[in-house]
């Protein structure tokens, strides 16, 4: 009898994706929660009826996966939001903004990440302004997409057209489970680092609450509107305060950037390669100022980098272009800039001790004994000086 969605499959493999535990035909899968905090399909043994589904769904398997990937295009875009607040609302150029935008004005759905209530990072559908401003930004932690998929494929087969977003393995996730095209939908996936435990994340917030004995009812994880693109982590609380945090001196975000929480599969992910699961891909630009120097300029805001994977993802680009400034440039320079284009993350060494040191001392130990040692440029040198050195390199 099985015990985990299929004998040959570590755990470590498993994106979370939730295609197997959605398409079970008997239910007799659930997503449960691991030491670590992430959500992993558990067979209930007496339900299955051995139909094997589950494995001919996941995008774990190569047979199932490689017909996802697109053929890699030759050309890319450096492009940003000509609406200047829509920029720096949004983490990169504020692209996803007006894709979702021009979604919804023609009556479409839109699915993304969002807070809920308490914090918890989960996927959601909207299909009004106001809902799609909630998905703007990063949210630095693997969302929850219980129920996400069936909820598309609802959308879909009532005719409704939808706009779909997330990391890369749940669009490899929704489109296994979906099982064909479908002409009212497109896919948007992002180019992913990987995603780090909610768990942590929920102890991360706890523990900021307990320290300034404020409860945070928002949180930003790439605030611009201060120090422009050199981001940084913002908590709101209820009065309509805020506090900002510079990524070094936030342990989650630090921890983020060292891949220290994220989930095993990230560390071996399928999807970290430059042929695409989306019809569209976007992410920040990396180093495309080094091939194309005006560009430089454009950093301080942020600009996406916009790769259109097939007609669908052409098409959706064309619509937009009144509302966005581009510049096309050759793809290798954008698979040059990410090595998440070429290839997944390597396992840092403290992966699993700091799992493990979590549940031993806690996670205020963490942040006292695992934190960054400031270099002592980094603690003499404010932001805002960094940034105008920048500026006034730029402009040379
Ligand atoms: C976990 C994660 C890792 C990333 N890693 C990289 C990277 O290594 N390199 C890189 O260049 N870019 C990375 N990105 C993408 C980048 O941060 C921007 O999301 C992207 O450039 C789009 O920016 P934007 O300004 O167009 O839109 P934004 O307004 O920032 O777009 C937000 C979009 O991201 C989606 N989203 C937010 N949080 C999540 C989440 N937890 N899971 C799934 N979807 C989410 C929203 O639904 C929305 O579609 C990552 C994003 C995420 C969420
Ligand atoms: S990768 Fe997705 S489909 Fe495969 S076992 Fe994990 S949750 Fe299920
Ligand atoms: S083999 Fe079929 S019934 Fe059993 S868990 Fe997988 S999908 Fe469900
Ligand atoms: S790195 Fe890969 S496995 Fe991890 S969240 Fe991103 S797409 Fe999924």
């Amino acid at each position: 009898m099985r015990t985990h969605v299929f004998y040959n499959l570590p755990e470590s493999a498993c994106y979370g994706c939730q295609a197997c535990a959605q398409i079970c035909p008997v239910g007799a899968i659930e997503m449960l929660n691991n030491r670590e905090g992430f959500l992993y399909p558990k067979i209930n043994s007496t339900k299955c009826i051995e139909c094997n589904l589950c494995e001919k769904t996941c995008p774990t398997q190569e047979n199932v996966v490689n017909p996802l990937f697109h053929t890699l295009p030759k050309d890319v875009q450096a492009a940003w939001n000509i609406n200047f607040e829509d920029r720096l609302t949004s983490t990169s150029g504020g692209i996803f903004y007006v894709l979702g935008r021009k979604w919804i004005e023609n009556g479409g759905i839109v699915y993304g990440v969002d807070f809920d209530d308490h914090l918890n990072v989960v996927h959601t559908r909207v299909n009004n302004i106001a809902g799609l401003q909630r998905l703007r930004g990063s949210k630095y932690v693997q969302s929850d997409i219980t129920g996400i998929l069936q909820q598309v494929k609802d959308d879909l087969k009532n005719g409704l057209k939808v706009l779909f977003s997330g990391t890369p393995c749940q669009v490899g996730g929704l489109r296994t489970f979906l099982k064909k095209d479908y002409e009212n939908l497109v896919c948007v996936d992002l180019v992913c680092h990987g995603t780090p435990s909610p768990l942590i994340f929920k102890e991360h917030i706890s523990f900021i609450q307990n320290k300034t004995n404020q409860k945070i009812i928002d949180y930003k994880f790439r605030g611009k509107e201060k120090t422009g693109w050199r981001a940084y982590i913002k908590y709101i609380y209820p009065d309509g305060k805020s506090e900002k945090k510079i990524w070094g001196n936030d342990f989650f975000a630090y921890s983020f950037y060292k891949s220290r929480f994220n989930r095993k599969s990230c560390f071996s992910c399928g999807f970290s390669r430059s042929e695409r699961v989306g019809d569209i891909t976007l992410s920040d630009f990396w180093n495309a100022e080094k091939y194309y120097k005006p560009l430089r300029l454009q950093r301080k805001y942020g600009f996406n980098l916009i790769m259109c994977n097939n007609q669908k993802g052409q098409n959706l680009l064309r619509k937009i272009s009144s509302d966005i400034e581009s510049i096309t440039l050759p793809v290798d320079v954008a698979i040059k800039g990410d090595v998440r284009l070429r290839h997944s993350e390597p396992i840092p060494p403290e992966r699993d001790s700091i799992f493990e040191e979590f549940y031993l001392h806690g996670y205020e130990w963490l942040t006292k004994n695992r934190c960054i040692r400031h270099s002592w440029r980094n603690k003499i040198i404010p932001i805002f000086i960094k940034n105008l050195i920048y500026e006034i390199k730029a402009r040379i």
